[in-house]
């Protein structure tokens, strides 16, 4: 809540004083720049090629008698059935050794990860290890769940609970925590499949070197699209998708999210939200957003008109002003009365 007022009050301080002297504006946009150039240092400075650097938490961990449930300031933790009886698991001591270690150091990554975004979930974030899941050792999985209804006579969605599930194996690796957190984080937006998973990639390679997503060298010579002519990545259906061409979608969207940051520099995403942030129209609308919605956003973010350069990679994206927006959401309210 606290990251969310914060979050408001930046743009208010840069936006509210246009209407009233022109010279402030330029100095408090001025300030909020130079504010965001020392982030991006910060941020840059405190990155370790090998691996995020984490520093302690000072979260408070609890963990139950019977050490099958745990919880931190940001987490709660609990064994699934599958691991009572698993030979590292069945006794209270090792699970309580296991739980307090992986409770510190998931709160740990998390400030990090707050620090990346400049943003945090409202919500704890519940996570469950199992011996295997959806009878799979190899996949985790990141759910954020919402309720929608009507706030002051407009459709809005509010996220209700966020879910990680991880089988012990993939717990283990550095790297799938690290995309299964930037996921937690940034679902909270409803960005498209395609940005989301992009985005986990480039924080899973670049800052815990635990990527299996090399990046192509050419967008434009490594296009797939479909008979349609639009791009594969737009009908991705995510984490629970098993098609050929899934590798090519994580490398292609990683690929994609990272020339997009390393072109608008290294806040551009922070940027991206902080402009969701401030309007908020992401939570009131109907299904997940569509690539154009975002494509507003990134050519706020990035000062220039970004959707010729999603036309060319066959994205089916139109340009999209906020009165676009507002009659959209509107449309689709009255449908639904
Ligand atoms: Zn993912």
């Amino acid at each position: 809540m606290k990251n969310r007022n914060r979050l408001h009050l930046a743009t208010a301080w840069c936006v509210m004083p246009m209407l009233l002297i022109t010279s402030i504006v330029f100095n408090g946009c001025t300030a909020l720049k130079e504010a965001q150039q020392r982030r991006e240092k910060r941020i840059l400075e405190e990155r370790n090629t090998n691996t995020l650097m984490l520093k302690p938490s000072k979260a408070i961990i609890e963990i139950r008698e019977d050490a099958l449930f745990g919880e931190s300031d940001h987490y709660t933790i609990k064994f699934a059935e599958d691991l009572h009886e698993h030979p590292n698991f069945d006794e209270a001591p090792e699970r309580k050794e296991f739980t307090r270690s992986a409770l510190g150091y998931m709160e740990s990554l998390y400030d990090a990860m707050y620090k990346l975004f400049g943003f945090q979930p409202k919500h704890k974030i519940h996570v469950t290890l199992h011996d295997a899941y959806r009878d799979n050792r190899n996949a985790a999985f990141t759910r954020t769940e919402y309720r929608s209804g009507m706030l002051d006579g407009r459709y809005v969605r509010f996220i209700t609970n966020i879910h990680m599930d991880f089988p012990m194996q993939m717990y283990e690796k550095h790297g799938v925590r690290v995309h299964e957190l930037t996921h937690a984080f940034t679902n909270i937006y409803y960005i498209p499949v395609w940005f989301s998973e992009g985005l986990a990639v480039l924080i899973q390679t670049e800052y815990a070197q635990g990527g299996l997503h090399p990046k192509f060298d050419s967008l434009q010579g490594n296009l797939n699209i479909d008979l349609n002519g639009v791009n594969q990545l737009e009908s991705w259906g995510g984490h629970t998708e098993n098609s050929p061409l899934t590798q090519w979608r994580y490398r292609y969207s990683y690929t994609l999210v990272s020339q997009l940051r390393e072109k608008y520099g290294h806040d551009f995403y922070i940027r991206v939200f902080e402009l969701m942030e401030a309007d908020g129209l992401h939570q009131k609308l109907a299904e997940s957003m569509e690539t154009s919605f975002l494509v507003y956003y990134f050519s706020k973010a990035a000062g220039e008109d970004l959707v010729p350069f999603f036309k060319k990679l066959h994205f089916t994206v139109r340009k999209l002003t906020k009165e676009d927006i507002l009659k959209h959401i509107e449309m689709n309210r009255k449908r639904r009365q």
